[in-house]
């Protein structure tokens, strides 16, 4: 019997868990553990004792109001075509959103990667094709490689709107917010393919916490949680890597190279958390000629929080979606007023989808 269906194994974590006493914070940093989590019902059985709260890892949710406003404002250009995933396009910025500038006339075409934007470049060679480009280290890879395909096809119609956000250095923000108080980690899985588990060794080398990578099953979130109580009771820093079955220690070294060769860390904005070092990638100096912002001659600033919306404290981990005054009354799926409702990987998406 694998583990995935061993009925004993996950009874016998699950009371491991039960009866672990210590007032305890984790944070699951991405959003695909937190869908997991709530879909699976595992939050509906851990003592009071112990919190399980959620990140900022959902890439849409992180995106700011202003980056929205600058993609509706390059939409509204006639001699420009915005290249997007999905769900991006319901994300409300300022007054409005991408959904209704294209139903106001702005050529907005929706894709499954960047390489397909590409392609809109070269089939359009008399207008301008924007992707934009969001996302952290998983998608990273990806978006480099169109910068080479277009860089390759001598394109000089294809550019970013980049907002590429990278998790080492709001993980050290969220550690270092003594109001967070974080006493263990559930490292995001899909960003640590790319990455590695050693990407997040700095978690318990740096700060003495412990933390571990784990994969999206039920019996890998129960047992990632387990790991971590006992890692906490022993007083053990460490980062176990629990999904080895996808994730190397080193990451994928070809996906880490693509992206070195392209873009260089910089300062980004993340939404509700405000302006943080070292969080977000650019493209290299001699890739400039694809950032839009360079082209365009446009200004991502700094964006004031959105008092209606508590995202901010809600990707802090400070509020979950039920202290929302808004959640599932002026703030649904169907009628987002922040990022996270919006996405699948969104908090209060999830919180709504399984409210009961
Ligand atoms: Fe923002 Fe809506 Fe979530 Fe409230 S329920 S925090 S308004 S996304």
């Amino acid at each position: 019997m694998n583990r995935f269906n061993d009925v004993t194994l996950v009874k016998n974590l699950v009371k491991q868990i039960r009866e672990f006493e210590q007032e305890v914070k984790i944070i699951e940093v991405c959003g695909t553990h937190t869908r997991a989590i709530v879909e699976s019902g595992i939050n509906q059985l851990l003592p009071d004792n112990i919190a399980l709260i959620s990140g900022p890892g959902c890439p849409i949710c992180v995106t700011t109001q202003g980056y929205i406003d600058k993609a509706i404002e390059l939409a509204n250009r006639d001699e420009v075509i915005i290249t997007t995933f999905a769900d991006l396009i319901k994300v409300v910025g300022t007054n409005n959103s991408l959904k209704q500038s294209k139903a106001l006339g702005g050529d907005i075409r929706v894709v499954s990667s960047p390489l397909e934007a590409v392609k809109v470049a070269q089939e359009n060679p008399n207008q301008e094709v924007v992707f934009l480009a969001i996302g952290f280290e998983t998608t990273a890879p990806i978006i480099a490689l169109s910068i080479m395909e277009a860089d390759r096809l001598k394109l000089d119609n294809y550019s970013l709107l980049l907002s590429l956000k990278t998790m080492p250095a709001v993980i050290e923000e969220l550690i270092l917010d003594k109001e967070v108080a974080i006493d263990g980690f559930i490292c995001p899985g899909h960003v640590s393919v790319i990455t590695g588990a050693k990407g997040f060794d700095f978690i318990a080398n740096n700060y003495n916490l412990p933390a571990v990578v784990a994969g999206f099953e039920r019996v890998d979130i129960i047992m990632a949680l387990a790991r971590l109580l006992q890692m906490i009771d022993n007083g053990i820093s460490r980062v176990d890597n629990l999904y080895s079955r996808v994730v190397k220690a080193e990451g994928n070294l070809k996906a880490i190279a693509m992206m070195e060769d392209i873009f260089e860390v910089e300062d980004s904005t993340w939404r509700g958390l405000g302006r943080i070092q070292g969080s977000g990638l650019g493209l290299k100096k001699g890739y400039a000629r694809f950032d839009a912002k360079n082209k365009f001659q446009i200004k991502l600033g700094y964006q004031e929080q959105d008092l209606i919306c508590s995202c901010g404290d809600i990707l802090k981990g400070k509020k979950s979606p039920l202290d929302c005054d808004l959640f599932a009354k002026g703030c649904t799926p169907l009628n987002p007023k922040g990022p996270c409702m919006v996405s699948e990987e969104g908090c209060c998406n999830v919180y709504y989808e399984y409210r009961r």
